[in-house]
């Protein structure tokens, strides 16, 4: 790998083994024909290291709980959500946290028991609800007009094995990315627990409701330092107490901490790990593991982000102005976040030969830039890196989570095929596809093609002016 940002040399061990089998996934999938001139665009994902992720998180907090503590760890879907990487978590005993019908399916077609799953959505309808309580997944109420149709539903007679319980916003103070920052005093997201009579209120609804047993925070996503987020789990943490204090038991039963664990996108190194964060919150909030409380825990983006791989096509080499300009077929289709907000959400370059072997090369100020008709779609800019040529291959590192999963349709651009790798032995890497190239004849279809004639046909002599 060659990204020209990267000490490589301080790698540890993990992040270096994950470098060379990226590298060896892009050279394979070269010689297999996943990529080439007719496919200029992938997504690779590394199950081994999907795996690894999976079972440092398990181990970071079997190591501060006491014995026999109940841990879920539920998957933030909406951070990649392809059912084949909800079965892998779900083998590796990872659960899923769902937040809207089409993610709550996903998880269904994953397989993930209802047991492991978590609804969290902050506008369910009283249909999603009654779903999910029929089924038995845990809801988290996200205000009081959601526990009121709870209220409703449990009035009715319905019985459920649903863990239930209130989001509450601890308002502590938000990252460096303001878009999500979910614990500011303004956040959407879960009551407001410092507004003016909101913390009697949650109490309240708990005394009154002997069946809410749990209590939710996630206090951010990327660009949330690790002590606040622990300032946020300690809020919930005093809260619980609190309630259980005042019901004379034990009525909160598990907190569910969320996840939002920021993930290191400038260089190979894992940093803040699992277990770090674990320690922090153990230092922070002690009682929370001595093994009165079961846990939840939802991470997304630090289980999956650096596990992907988007290799695309360098289609043309320009220069303008004087600048090389390497014309790919990764843009903001797939990497939404870092072309319309570069300076938050910059991304790791390598570049690769036509044959797919990391580039050499003395670095050259370039810029990488995708597919689409807007001036903007850059991948990266004023980027150094070996000059990139017609027919290399560029990777965008560290896109597991919230970049070719979650596809953006500017200019028609068709959904990339995504696909799984693992070393196969004797050095060979071998692929599953995980979702298919998208088909031209899908996307007209999507664009309203079998309604062709909607406009000219039934509608053509209607309207206002015509009466
Ligand atoms: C997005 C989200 C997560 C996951 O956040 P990551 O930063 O991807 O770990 C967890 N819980 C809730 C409620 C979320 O909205």
């Amino acid at each position: 790998m060659s990204d020209g940002t990267d000490g490589t040399g301080a790698l540890g061990g993990s992040g270096a083994r994950r470098a060379a089998r990226r590298d060896e996934a892009v050279r394979a999938a070269l010689e297999q024909g996943l990529l080439g001139p007719g496919a200029p665009i992938a997504g690779l994902l590394d199950v081994t290291g999907i795996r690894e992720s999976a079972a440092e998180l398990r181990a970071a907090f079997e190591a501060v709980t006491a014995p026999g503590t109940p841990v879920l760890h539920a998957f933030a879907v909406k951070a990649t959500p392809l059912v084949p990487v909800l079965r892998l978590l779900d083998q590796e005993g990872i659960g899923a946290e769902v937040a809207s019908p089409g993610e709550l399916a996903l998880a269904r077609a994953a397989g993930v028991p209802a047991e492991r799953t978590v609804l969290d959505s902050p506008a369910k309808t009283p249909g999603e609800l009654r779903e999910a309580l029929s089924l038995g997944i845990a809801v988290n109420a996200d205000n009081p007009q959601e526990l009121e149709r709870v209220d409703a539903l449990m009035a009715s007679g319905t019985t459920t094995r649903s863990p239930l319980g209130i989001r509450v916003n601890p308002q502590i103070g938000g990252g460096s990315i303001e878009a999500l920052s979910t614990a500011t005093a303004t956040s959407k997201f879960g009551v407001a627990l410092r507004d003016e009579g909101a913390r009697e209120w949650v109490v309240r609804a708990y005394l009154d409701r002997p069946w809410l047993t749990r209590l939710h925070a996630h206090t951010g996503s990327q660009g949330i330092p690790l002590a606040l987020m622990a300032e946020g789990v300690a809020e919930a943490y005093a809260l619980a107490e609190e309630i259980n204090g005042r019901a004379g038991r034990r009525q909160v039963d598990t907190l569910d901490i969320g996840g939002g664990l920021p993930v290191n996108f400038a260089s190979e190194e894992t940093t803040p790990t699992y277990a770090q964060y674990a320690r922090v919150l153990r230092e922070a909030v002690p009682g929370l593991f001595d093994g009165r409380y079961g846990l939840v825990t939802e991470f997304g983006r630090s289980l999956l982000a650096e596990h992907g791989t988007v290799v695309a096509r360098v289609e043309y080499a320009k220069s303008a102005g004087g600048r090389p300009v390497a014309v790919t077929h990764a843009g903001v289709q797939v990497a939404t976040r870092t072309v319309y907000a570069p300076e938050a959400w910059p991304l790791r370059i390598a570049a690769y030969s036509g044959k797919g072997l990391p580039k050499e090369g003395p670095a050259v100020v370039q810029d990488v830039a995708g597919p689409a008709c807007f001036a903007g779609d850059l991948l990266a800019t004023a980027r150094e890196l070996p000059l990139l040529e017609q027919g290399d291959y560029v990777a965008a590192l560290d896109t597991g989570a919230y970049y070719f999963a979650h596809h953006y349709a500017y200019n028609s651009l068709a959904r990339p095929g995504i696909y799984g790798f693992v070393a196969s032995g004797a050095g060979g890497v071998a692929f599953a596809p995980v979702r298919r190239p998208q088909e031209i004849e899908e996307i007209v279809a999507e664009a309203g093609g079998e309604h062709a004639d909607a406009l000219t046909g039934v509608l053509r002599r209607e309207g206002p002016g015509d009466s």
